[in-house]
């Protein structure tokens, strides 16, 4: 292990790109290497290879944003976690075929000493240095057209529409998952998140085959949206047929629960949807349509008592371990207008805002048909502004749809992301992400009482 090094930047008159060369820090089961040409500085450091395996490097900075890059070598994908003054920002350095440089997304240093440190991750890469360029926030997103992808949409969906947009870049409105976890929120911080997030997942026709029971579900949703919290539901859909129901092994060796109860994912299900959606006279068809009128019944009651709804189904689909997303994104996206067309055309709702979830371009459904793009994020420290998610994005969708981060493990810190210039429309916490030594008391009243974060009551 080397001694600690700063390394000074002199007298900086105004913010200026800082080169950190990685070999001038702190080294945790890590060793300087001069063996690959082509660094810069004294060497690199390489040999990350056990768990907790790090370099730290100490430097001086004028306060601000910056964006870090890392210049690496790896020779096949490997995960990285890059963490400055303490917070980390999670990636994946590329294949780099010799020294490449990374962007690691937007960071904020302070005045006088920041600390840069690469943990291992997945290993096995070699890291020449940082560099940090000073940035600016990511602009305002521009607004959204005014229509929804249901032309026929009634006038609270309309209306809600019309105050998504309006908040829009200037407000993050807050949500969370069940009832819960709310009334913690509300106990906590004697504030209501402006929406309340449910699932529709007992409603799944071979769940009620099996005994499962919603409990009346929808009407305590309309009692809920009564209180003036906006309803946002997501359905982990359980496959109509074909559920292994048992216990399974992977193909790693681990036992897996593939019981019905998690017909929902690919793995407990040898339901196809290609299959299915190909023969629209097959029986396969047929359930997906019983499945979905099944849900068009619940939706309706909805509409009839004038509520409308973040409708956020088939969700994580590009990630495949749910059916509806384990057949690509052709099937999925079939799927998704089908559904579209049927509550829509068949069943008359009017009260649906389609909220699509996910990043990669080949899965979205198309501009008629979707009114809300999200992403359904589990960050591994609470306090990333993601700004790296949110500018890809921003590149996609500015200007045409509204961007949301629809599902999130613990609460957002929305004032520092407005800092990245990282405006959600919404956040939706998680069911039990919340949990007692996640979000302290203290941390979730300054969360929820953020200026820039919109509650239920707030404008
Ligand atoms: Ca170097």
């Amino acid at each position: 292990m080397t001694s600690l090094m700063l390394l000074a930047v002199a007298q900086l008159p105004a913010r200026a790109a800082i080169l950190v060369e990685a070999e001038e820090g702190t080294l945790v089961g890590t060793q300087v290497s001069a063996n690959r040409s082509g660094y810069s500085g004294r060497g690199y450091v390489t040999n990350f290879s056990q768990e907790g395996d790090r370099v730290v490097v100490r430097f001086e900075a004028r306060a601000g944003l910056y964006e870090a890059q890392i210049r690496y070598a790896a020779e096949s994908e490997k995960g990285f976690g890059l963490s400055v003054n303490g917070v980390i920002a999670s990636g994946m350095f590329e294949p780099s075929n010799g020294w490449r440089s990374q962007s690691a997304g937007k960071v904020e240093l302070r005045n006088g000493v920041n600390e840069v440190a690469l943990e291992k991750g997945w290993g096995w890469f070699d890291v020449d240095r940082f560099e940090f360029r000073p940035a600016a926030p990511t602009p305002v997103p521009r607004p959204v057209p005014a229509h929804l992808a249901d032309r026929h949409a009634s006038t609270p969906a309309r209306e809600l529409f019309a105050r998504l947009r309006r908040t829009y870049g200037a407000k993050t409105l807050s949500g969370q998952y069940d009832l819960r976890d709310t009334d913690h929120i509300k106990k906590v911080t004697r504030l209501v998140p402006a929406i309340y997030g449910s699932d529709l997942i007992e409603y799944s026709p071979s769940r009620i085959e099996h005994g499962a029971d919603p409990k009346g579900a929808t009407e305590g949703w309309i009692k809920r949206a009564k209180t003036g919290q906006i309803l946002t539901l997501s359905w982990h859909w359980n496959a109509p047929k074909d559920l292994l129901d048992k216990e399974i092994t992977d193909a790693n060796g681990n036992k897996v629960d593939a019981r019905w109860y998690k017909g929902f994912y690919a793995n407990a299900t040898t339901f196809d949807a290609a299959r299915a959606l190909a023969d629209p006279k097959g029986e396969d068809y047929r359930l997906i349509l019983r499945d979905i009128d099944a849900i068009a019944t619940e939706l309706m009651k909805l509409d009839r008592a004038g509520i409308p709804v973040l409708w956020r189904p088939l969700h994580e689909a590009e990630g495949g371990w749910f059916w509806w997303g384990a057949k690509g994104p052709g099937t999925y996206k079939a799927l998704w207008r089908l559904m579209f067309d049927r509550l829509h055309g068949r069943h008359g709702l009017h009260n649906l805002i389609w909220v699509h979830t996910g990043i990669k371009p080949d899965w979205y459904p198309g501009d008629k048909y979707v009114d809300v793009v999200g992403v359904d994020l589990y960050p591994s420290d609470r306090r990333d502004a993601l700004s790296g998610t949110w500018e890809t994005l921003l590149r996609a969708y500015d200007g045409k749809k509204l961007i949301a981060l629809t599902e999130v493990g613990g609460v957002p810190d929305v004032e520092r992301m407005f800092r990245f210039g990282v405006r959600w429309s919404y956040f939706v916490s998680w069911t039990g992400s919340l949990g007692a030594s996640s979000v302290k008391d203290d941390e979730l009243r300054r969360l929820y009482g953020a200026k820039k974060v919109g509650n239920l009551g707030g404008r």
